[in-house]
């Protein structure tokens, strides 16, 4: 196989079936932000597609989030039993409320909360903005490269690229089974996105997934390339740009992967 044979798995590909990880060096943005716990009252609440729930939150003292950060939200039972899961921030900076986007699991113990329990007016407690390394501060170029919920924290970039007049800074390719089950999918394609959709044809596109070839025009000396994904799409996207010839060291990955180490004692 060549590498512009090269395909990314379908956004389901279970973690560890693709090729190996690109690891990036341990670069931060110091001058990311980074809050406390607090509180969030749910202001809206919305399903736009099936299977997932778009939360706006007024979140209390809020440290304003530069795009690709991401929140904690940690449930508390009543016995004292709690859980916390991290989602990415979807909204723009400017936007005066946080939106996150939950990916519903059936087996899931937080995202079904998320998803069929909360309703507006609720309080939730969260921790952010976090992260300094998957941060985009809107000055330079970027590839922003989504399969399914993990086009989450590229749409905030998207968002506050469009704010402050610079799309022209962003290249945008996403991925997911079909264009219904794809997050955000009429912004992303009103931003120029290039949809992939795996199990269903796309446009005079037949349904097949991502590869170098569809990377390689939108990829440009400069720009930095942000991956988000399950564990293994974000894997597979980074060895496709590798592949192409992008350093290890222009590609920042964050994966949406199984959640055992974020599940604190009781
Ligand atoms: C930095 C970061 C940002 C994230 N942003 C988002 C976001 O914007 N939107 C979003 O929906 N999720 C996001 N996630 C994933 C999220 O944190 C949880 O992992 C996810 O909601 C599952 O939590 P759960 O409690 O429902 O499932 P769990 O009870 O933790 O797991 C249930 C089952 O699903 C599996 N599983 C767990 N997570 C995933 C996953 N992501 N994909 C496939 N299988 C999984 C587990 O192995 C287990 O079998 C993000 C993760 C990280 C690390």
């Amino acid at each position: 196989m060549t590498e512009a044979d090269a395909v990314l798995p379908d956004p389901a590909t279970p973690p560890g079936a693709g090729p190996q990880p690109v690891e990036p060096p341990a670069l931060v943005t110091p001058s990311a932000p980074a809050g406390g716990w607090t509180t969030a009252t749910v202001a809206g609440l919305r399903r736009p597609i099936a299977r997932s729930v778009e939360l706006r939150l007024d979140v209390h003292d809020r440290v304003d989030h530069l795009p690709g950060q991401h929140y904690v939200v940690r449930l508390t039972a009543e016995d004292g039993y709690t859980a916390q899961r991290s989602y990415s921030v979807a909204s723009a900076p400017g936007d005066p409320l946080v939106e996150l986007f939950v990916e519903r699991l059936d087996d899931g113990e937080v995202s079904t909360y998320l998803a069929d329990v909360v309703e507006p007016g609720d309080e939730l407690e969260v921790r952010g903005p976090i992260g300094g390394w998957f941060v985009w501060d809107g000055t330079s170029p970027a590839l922003l490269v989504g399969g399914g919920s993990g086009v989450v924290p590229l749409v905030a970039m998207v968002r506050h690229a469009r704010d402050i007049g610079r799309l022209d800074l962003l290249r945008v390719a996403v991925s997911a089974r079909t264009l219904a089950e794809l997050p955000y999918a009429e912004e992303l394609a009103a931003a120029g996105a290039l949809i992939v959709t795996t199990r269903e044809a796309h446009g005079i596109r037949p349904a097949a997934r991502m590869t170098a070839m569809d990377l390689l025009p939108l990829w440009e000396p400069g720009q930095t390339a942000y991956v988000c994904g399950s564990a293994a799409f974000a894997e597979a996207a980074g060895q496709l740009l590798v592949g192409m010839g992008v350093a290890p060291s222009a590609i920042r990955l964050e994966r949406f992967g199984p959640s055992a180490l974020e599940q604190p004692a009781r």
